[in-house]
This record gives structure tokens, sequence and C-alpha cells, in this order.
């Protein structure tokens, strides 16, 4: 980094009118802070492309993330269907037939209200 040896030997009230980039150099009047050598006022336009250029780096990033996880999850569920595909097939089967048994026990019960002691 450059050090401005001008700034620091120049009077106080100099020091003060005078202005400075972010890497301690005296900065010309209307040229950016961060781009000094810009002829154009903070947030120049090389400013404003830097931020497009990072926003969109962010952008593909995230979308990025989202599709690791996204497959992630897909891949994790695939496998847990695969490894209980059994054990569910044979709990939805039984839940028919309890579901069927509890239907006959209803009509049986239904068929024989009237004959039932109170
Ligand atoms: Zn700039």
């Amino acid at each position: 980094m450059a050090v401005n040896h001008e700034g620091a030997t120049a009077p106080l009230f100099k020091q003060l009118i005078m202005a400075w980039d972010i890497y301690g150099n005296t900065l010309q009047r209307g040229h950016c802070e961060v781009h000094p050598w810009v002829h154009d006022p903070y947030p120049c336009c090389l400013c404003y492309s830097d931020s497009e250029r990072h926003e969109q780096a962010d952008r593909q990033r995230q979308e990025y993330n989202e599709a690791i996880e996204r497959d992630y999850y897909k891949a994790e569920r695939e496998e847990f269907c695969n490894k209980n595909y059994f054990r569910y097939r044979m709990i939805n089967k039984l839940l028919r037939v309890l579901a069927s048994v509890s239907i006959r026990l209803e009509q049986i019960k239904n068929r024989y209200e009237d004959r039932l002691p109170i």
C-alpha cells in the first residue's frame, strides 16, 4: 500500500480540507474514494459494477447451495423410501386389514344389536 507522506507533513488546516482515498493517498476532487483513478465521485461506475458482480456471484452461490441441498434431501428421501419400502408396504396392508375388520365388526354389531342383552 502506498503511504502518503504529503498528508503527514501538511499543516493541519490543509489536512482537514484534503480528501483521502481508502489507500491513504490524497484524493483529487471529484474522484472515487475506492477507485481513485476514476474521475467520478463515490460511488462511481466501477463501484456499481463491482456491487452488481458481487450480487450476481452471491445469487449464483445461493442457487448452487440450494441445488446441492435439494439433491441431498432428494437422495436422503429416496434412500429412506428404499430402505423402508417393505416395512411400509406391510404396515399399509395391516392397516387395510384392520379397517376391513373394523367395518365387518360394525356390520355384525348393527345386525345383532337388537338381540344383544342390555
Ligand atoms: Zn468507485
